[in-house]
C-alpha cells in the first residue's frame, strides 16, 4: 500500500483572485511538504507555464490545471480541469468565452454598490486585479475590506455579493457538458470541486452527478477545505456510488483569507482511487 501523498490539486494565484503570484504559491507548496501540486486558477490558464517552470525548478511534481465557472440548475458550479495540454485551443477558447462576460457583470455589481451607499467599487476592485480579464467578486470583497465596511472578506459574503444581498449580480456561465468537453478533449479529467458548497435539493445533486458522468467527468474533490468531517464521508460514498476518482485540494486564494494552508489537509479515505493514480502520464518532474 503507497503511503498518502501529499497532493494539492486546487489554489488560486494573482492570475485570477489568489494573491499570490504562480511562483510564490510554488515555493510555498514546497516548504509546505506538497509532494504534488497543481494551480487552478478561475478560467483562466495564463499562469500555468510559470506554475510548472516554478515547479520543476523546485523538484515539486505538477498538474496542469484550471477551475471552470459552470451554471447548472440556477446555481453556480465549479468544475476543476487536470492534467490538461495547455496548449490546447478548444480550451483556451471555451475559458475566453467564459471570462467574457465578467467586466460587465463587475460594472453591474459596482452600481448596485454604489445605490448601497458604497460608491467607485469598480474602480476599487479592479486595484487588487492583477489579470484585467478576471475581475471577480472576491476582488470587491478586498475593496470592501478596504473601505472598513466589513471586517474581512468572509462577513463581505455574508451582507454582500450573494444572492438576494446588494452586489449580486446573476451571471449565466459555461454549460456543464461545454466544461467537462473542454478539459477531456484536451487530455484531461474533469473534476467536481467542493460539492457542499452548492444549494442543491438532492434531485438536483443527483442529476449534477448524473449528467457529469454522462458528459464524460470523472472525479469529485472528497477532501477540501470546505468540507466539514460529515460531508467529507457523504462524497466519498457519492464517489464510491458514481465510480468517481477522489481529488484533494485546499482551495488556497491568499494567507490572511484562506483558514487552510497549502497542502495541509487530510489524506483521502483509502479505499478510494486517487485522481492521480489516472494521471501518472501527465506529472511534470515525477
Ligand atoms: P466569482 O467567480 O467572481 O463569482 O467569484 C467567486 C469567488 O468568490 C470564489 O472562487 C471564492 O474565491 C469567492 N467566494 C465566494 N463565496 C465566498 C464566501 N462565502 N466567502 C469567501 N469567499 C467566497
Ligand atoms: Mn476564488
Ligand atoms: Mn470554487
Ligand atoms: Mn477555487
Amino acid at each position: 500500500m503507497p503511503a498518502p501523498l501529499n497532493a494539492d490539486l486546487h489554489c488560486h494565484s494573482d492570475v485570477s483572485d489568489g494573491t499570490l503570484s504562480p511562483e510564490a504559491l510554488a515555493t510555498r507548496a514546497h516548504a509546505n511538504g506538497v509532494e504534488l501540486w497543481a494551480l487552478t486558477d478561475h478560467d483562466e490558464l495564463g499562469g500555468l507555464a510559470r506554475a510548472r517552470d516554478a515547479a520543476r525548478a523546485l523538484g515539486l511534481p505538477w498538474l496542469s490545471g484550471c477551475e471552470i465557472s459552470v451554471s447548472f440548475a440556477g446555481e453556480t458550479v465549479h468544475i476543476v480541469g487536470l492534467g490538461f495540454d495547455i496548449d490546447d485551443a478548444a480550451l483556451a477558447e471555451g475559458l475566453a468565452a467564459t471570462r467574457g462576460g465578467r467586466e460587465r457583470r463587475a460594472r453591474e455589481m459596482a452600481a448596485q454598490l454604489a445605490q448601497a451607499g458604497i460608491p467607485d467599487a469598480y474602480e476599487g476592485a479592479l486595484r487588487y486585479v492583477g489579470n484585467p480579464e478576471l475581475i471577480s467578486r472576491t476582488h470587491f470583497a478586498r475593496y470592501l475590506v478596504e473601505t472598513g465596511c466589513c471586517p474581512d472578506t468572509a462577513s463581505v459574503f455574508r451582507r454582500y455579493l450573494t444572492e438576494g444581498k446588494p452586489g449580486f449580480v446573476a451571471h449565466r456561465w459555461a454549460a456543464l457538458a461545454d466544461a467537462v468537453r473542454w478539459i477531456t478533449g484536451a487530455g484531461g479529467i474533469a473534476v467536481i470541486a467542493h460539492p457542499a458548497r452548492y444549494r442543491f435539493t438532492p434531485t438536483e445533486e443527483y442529476a449534477l452527478f448524473s449528467e457529469f458522468v454522462a458528459h464524460g467527468g470523472r472525479g469529485v474533490e472528497v477532501v477540501t477545505s470546505s468540507h466539514n468531517d460529515a460531508e467529507q464521508l457523504k462524497y466519498a460514498a457519492m464517489a464510491r456510488e458514481f465510480g468517481l476518482l477522489a481529488s484533494r485540494g485546499s482551495d488556497f486564494h491568499a494567507p490572511d483569507e484562506s483558514r487552510t494552508d497549502l497542502g495541509a489537509l487530510p489524506s483521502l479515505p483509502a479505499d478510494l482511487t486517487p485522481v492521480w493514480a489516472a494521471l501518472e502520464d501527465r506529472v511534470v518532474g515525477a
